[in-house]
């Protein structure tokens, strides 16, 4: 039997192993001349940064491709991290987010003057939430009966209540912690799906523990060496790459996905799967009468811009994930999501591979990711409004840290909401597909396959279980449990 990809993300590429473990002879299909989709990378000058995800959790959804292929020995290396992130606020205050849960919590009660364990029973709760609702919401179908009708539902269902749906994160967030330091810095876990604090439910308290309690991980050689040991690992178990090569069209007959079609030929193929953003899956791939009647222009999660800066020197204040906060966190959601304009004052990621892998920069010298939450959007957009962005970033960094840094980068390259749009095909180049910024919205995600059409298939981060590495690895193993096997 044979089985076509459309698109080469994270979820693609994972679709097609787990596809090519069940015995079918597969082909990806992918408009870029590279691999990998948003898990991109950029050469600037002797800087090699990491153009889309930094922050690698749950390593071993990664492993367990491998896994499925025993014959074949991975290359794939990763190491835990001692420090998660380093936190810095307008008003001096600074926290180092350590990975150990104690010494977090005594940093935290160090900086912030209080005697308790709030950071420990907050992370405790955490580890309840996602242990009650991963299995089910997160690792199974949302859209198949067999799901609703396993004896497995009854926990989580019962538990509902515990879910936090009725109460945003923030509110979650304020009824725990006194400091808004904290808040703030709790707050920010909403923006791992591309959602606002302020209207995202409280259930969003189950991100902390992927980081805190199972932990932050870098792999050896950045985030591309995701991409690139499972594109080995694909080569070698024979699947096929077939690159520059957009799909137009997915062909069905009578209701049943037959293969798809290219600008100038047709392939045929028993098992569609189509990793591209739904928005246009629906919109670009399908013949109308297929569209399903749902709205595949949900609301947007966030999108970003990203300034990839050659630094001639290094910054001892700074370790690979930094965090420089807005001084109005409220404020700058609000712009974001209801003006669709950017923040006058935003929060700052700063992500510097190099503080690991030392051969992403030259000897003494830095490669900066620097990124701000934006509105998804299509429009081009506003040099001015780009110039005076950057000016607001370099004058925060250089207050909170005190040090000059304007002079100090002698690379520069930036990435726009509508350059992720073109490079990925994400609508509006929304970093997670759909926002989750409704009660029910985490739970309400495009299904992973199409009721109408037959062997037809989709993963990916606009799709259930969302957006992120993780929850796309999970969106092709579930993919997977609703194809048979090709063997006899
Ligand atoms: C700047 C940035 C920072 C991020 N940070 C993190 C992070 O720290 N941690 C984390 O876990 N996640 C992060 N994410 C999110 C994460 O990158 C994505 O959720 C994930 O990589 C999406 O994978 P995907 O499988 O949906 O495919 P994508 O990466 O979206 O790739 C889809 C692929 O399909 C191809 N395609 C689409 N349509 C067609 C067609 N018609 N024909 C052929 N090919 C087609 C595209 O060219 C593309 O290569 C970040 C994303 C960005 C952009």
């Amino acid at each position: 039997m044979k089985a076509i990809v459309i698109g080469s993300g994270i979820a693609g590429i994972a679709s097609a192993l787990r596809l090519r473990s069940k015995g079918y002879e597969v082909d990806i299909y992918e408009g870029n001349s590279f691999p990998g989709g948003k898990i991109a990378e950029l050469t600037l000058g002797d800087f090699r940064f990491d153009m889309g995800p930094s922050l690698f959790t749950l390593p071993n959804l990664v492993d367990e491709l491998f896994d499925l292929f025993p014959n074949h020995r991975s290359g794939f290396r990763y190491t835990r991290l001692k420090n998660i992130c380093n936190y810095f606020w307008e008003d001096g205050h600074r926290l180092r987010a350590h990975a150990d849960r104690v010494q977090f919590n005594k940093n935290v009660n160090q900086e912030f003057g209080d005697g308790g364990e709030q950071v420990l029973e907050y992370l405790k709760e955490s580890k309840q939430l996602y242990e009650l609702t991963a299995p089910t919401f997160v690792e199974k179908s949302l859209h198949k009966a067999s799901t609703w009708l396993s004896a497995d539902i009854f926990k989580p269902l019962l538990s509902i209540g515990k879910f936090h749906l009725f109460n945003t994160l923030n509110e979650t967030n304020s009824s725990r912690f006194q400091d808004p330091h904290l808040r703030q810095l709790f707050n920010r876990y909403a923006t791992y799906n591309g959602s606002s604090p302020f209207l995202t439910p409280g259930l969003m308290q189950v991100i902390p523990h992927l980081e805190y309690n199972l932990g932050a991980y870098f792999p050896s050689n950045g985030m591309r060496s995701v991409i690139d040991s499972l594109v080995d690992l694909s080569n070698e178990v024979g699947i096929n790459f077939h690159f520059n090569q957009k799909v137009k069209r997915i062909i069905i007959c009578n209701g049943i996905a037959k293969g798809i079609e290219l600008d100038k030929k047709v392939v045929r193929s028993d098992v569609v799967v189509s990793n591209s953003d739904i928005h246009f899956t629906q919109s670009a791939l399908l013949q109308p009468k297929y569209k399903r009647p749902v709205k595949t222009k949900r609301s947007p999660s966030s999108s970003a811009y990203i300034f990839y800066w050659g630094m001639n020197r290094k910054f001892d204040q700074l370790d690979i994930h930094n965090v420089f906060f807005s001084e109005n966190y409220q404020t700058e959601f609000e712009a974001i999501f209801n003006k669709k304009e950017l923040s006058t004052d935003p929060t700052i990621y700063i992500h510097v591979s190099s503080k690991i892998n030392q051969q992403d920069a030259p000897e003494g010298f830095e490669n900066w990711f620097v990124m701000i939450n934006a509105p998804a959007s299509s429009q081009s957009e506003n040099q001015d409004v780009i110039s005076d962005i950057r000016k607001a970033i370099i004058d925060k960094i250089e207050r909170m840290l005190n040090e000059s840094i304007s002079k100090n980068i002698i690379e520069e390259h930036l990435l726009t909401p509508t350059d992720i749009e073109r490079r990925t095909g994400a609508y509006q180049g929304a970093l997670y597909g759909p926002n989750s910024n409704t009660r029910f919205s985490a739970f309400l995600r495009y299904p992973n396959f199409t009721g109408n059409v037959k062997n037809l298939f989709h993963c990916g981060g606009s799709v259930h279980p969302g957006g992120g590495i993780p929850l796309c690895l999970n969106s092709a193993k579930i993919v997977a449990s609703l194809i048979p096997d090709s063997y006899g």
